[in-house]
């Protein structure tokens, strides 16, 4: 098969042939159609310091898929070839505290698709069955192939009630701008989004923004009070990873509020305690998807009517992988595919 392969130490990738993956007793093989570009993979292609402290060359590297069973092993029960699938990224121990009792998103021996093992930059990649995830026929290929960050959107948008509330997303990365689509439908009052890129605060009011600011030029907490919320913000989804998005997110929350953080920070964020015990807040970090009961929620709402179409800004075939890349990095971009059909 051809795949898309750290292949030494250093920058770069190497679209290249490769063994095709071996199929264990309990694993399903699949045919990759689509897959997304996730800042995880441009931090492995330019082999930033956490790439070199993590990732063992060589190494197929992508996670987020959408694809076709050609092939399960003798164990697998209900997936048979043909089926539309994707996976889960996060393949879990099993047999830790948190397996056994239906949490695996707390399990603390994750292996990464893509990051531990080979993943789906590939014309062909493998799971356990345990891993794989059914959609149903018709839907869009595209939104399929971004269930893994349109995941990590819907565990963080979803981690507290926002029927009613107050929501303030920072940070309109393509998951930032999932996330607001997701806290509009379900039923948020206002949905402030903070992003200093214009391209994408554009997109987000699309996707369901009330407003969408630039956080160098707006006050938030003036921003909530122009809205009409009298203390501040109820709820906010921290999906930059940037220190100052984080302090005045704790700024403008109302007494109580709860702030559920996404966004991975690249180094320590200093904080006034005072004001987290004084206004009573809770902070909660989010890793991953529940499974699966996140994936459960993504296939409803969509099917209830949600549309994330608009986070899905360039295409490419897999062959231009370098341009791909190139317009992920650029920042101006949502979601990017590479479409391994072409
Ligand atoms: P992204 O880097 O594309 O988006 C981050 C956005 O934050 C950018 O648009 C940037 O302009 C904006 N930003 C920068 N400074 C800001 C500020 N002061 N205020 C408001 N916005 C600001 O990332 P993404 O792919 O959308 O992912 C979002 C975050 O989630 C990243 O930090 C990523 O590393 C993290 N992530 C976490 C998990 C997890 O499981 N916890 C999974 C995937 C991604
Ligand atoms: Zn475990």
């Amino acid at each position: 098969m051809l795949a898309l392969v750290k292949t030494a130490e250093g920058p770069g990738l190497e679209l290249r042939d490769w063994p095709d993956p071996a199929v264990g007793i309990n694993d399903v093989l699949i045919r990759v159609h689509r897959t997304g570009i996730c800042g995880t993979d441009l931090h492995i292609e330019a082999w930033d310091p956490w790439a070199a402290k993590t990732i063992r060359p060589p190494l197929v590297i992508g996670h987020e898929f959408v694809g076709e069973v050609v092939e399960v092993g003798s164990n697998v029960i209900g997936f048979a070839p043909g089926d539309l699938v994707s996976g889960e990224g996060h393949v879990v121990c099993g047999r830790c505290r948190h397996c056994l009792a239906g949490q695996r998103h707390l399990c603390a021996h994750t292996i990464g698709l893509g990051v531990g093992r080979d993943g789906a930059f590939a014309e062909l990649v493998v799971l356990p069955m345990t891993n794989v995830w059914h959609h149903w026929r018709g839907i869009d290929e595209e939104v399929a192939a971004i269930f893994d960050p349109f995941g990590n959107a819907v565990h963080t948008a979803l981690a507290f009630p926002v029927l009613g509330e107050d929501v303030l997303v920072s940070g309109a990365g393509p998951i930032g701008l999932m996330a607001t689509a997701v806290v509009r439908h379900a039923g948020a009052r206002h949905v402030v989004v903070s992003e200093p890129n214009p391209v994408r605060r554009a997109i987000a009011e699309r996707m369901g923004a009330t407003i969408a600011v630039d956080p160098r030029e707006r006050d938030l907490r003036e921003v909530g009070t122009e809205l009409g919320m009298t203390e501040g913000f109820d709820v906010a989804l921290e999906m930059s990873g940037n220190a100052a998005a984080l302090r005045s997110a704790i700024t403008s929350m109302a007494h109580g509020g709860r702030i559920a953080i996404l966004g991975i920070p690249t180094a320590e964020i200093s904080l006034d305690v005072n004001e987290i015990v004084f206004k009573m807040l809770t902070l909660r970090g989010i890793y991953g998807r529940e499974m699966y009961e996140t994936w459960y929620k993504m296939t409803v709402m969509l099917q209830s009517g949600l549309d994330i179409t608009p986070a899905i800004t360039h295409r490419f075939p897999f062959r231009e992988h370098a341009a791909a890349f190139a317009a992920a990095r650029s920042g101006d971009a949502g979601k990017v595919i590479l479409d391994w059909t072409l």
